[in-house]
């Protein structure tokens, strides 16, 4: 008789421990995000692949095809190519490849554009099915954001 009447004791002890940490959870502010219709803001120091960069006056590409950072790059990733159009001083990238697969997020090429014309993108959540899914057309996706 002592023994089961122990044993609810112990029960019912251990049904209030559970529940007092079950609600004090429920008080807590919520620390996740119902993934993937919202996303989280990533920290400013965040390194996605990296991206262009669009002159806000002109909506150019600040890119002026230097090949810098291509050369830069330890890893082999970047491929630059671009022309000087007629009337302008400078080039302009008609290509802008970077091959995200060998890419250790070192930020050489970033550090080595002097006219930050690249950057770190906020791109957290690239997923593919095969490696040329991450051999990313920087020009291309320029202009797709501005679209
Ligand atoms: S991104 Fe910068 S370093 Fe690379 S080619 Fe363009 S201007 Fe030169
Ligand atoms: S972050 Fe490093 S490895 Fe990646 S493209 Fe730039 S220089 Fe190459």
């Amino acid at each position: 008789m002592r023994a089961q009447l122990r044993a609810i004791i112990v029960g019912f002890s251990s049904l209030l421990t559970g529940l007092r940490i079950t609600l004090g959870q429920v008080f807590k502010p919520t620390v996740t995000v119902q993934y993937p219709h919202q996303s989280l803001q990533m920290a400013p120091r965040f390194r996605g692949h990296i991206e262009l960069v669009r002159d806000e006056e002109t909506g150019k590409p600040l890119c002026m095809v230097c090949k810098a950072c291509q050369k830069a790059c330890p890893s082999d990733c970047i491929s630059v190519d671009g022309i000087k159009p007629e009337g302008e001083k400078r080039k302009f990238p008609t290509e802008f490849m970077l091959d995200f697969t060998k890419c250790s997020l070192c930020a050489a090429c970033v550090e080595a554009c002097k006219t930050e014309a690249i950057r770190f993108s906020r791109e957290y959540n690239k997923v593919g099915a095969t490696a040329k899914d991450f051999h990313l057309d920087l020009l291309k996706r320029l202009e797709e954001q501005a679209q």
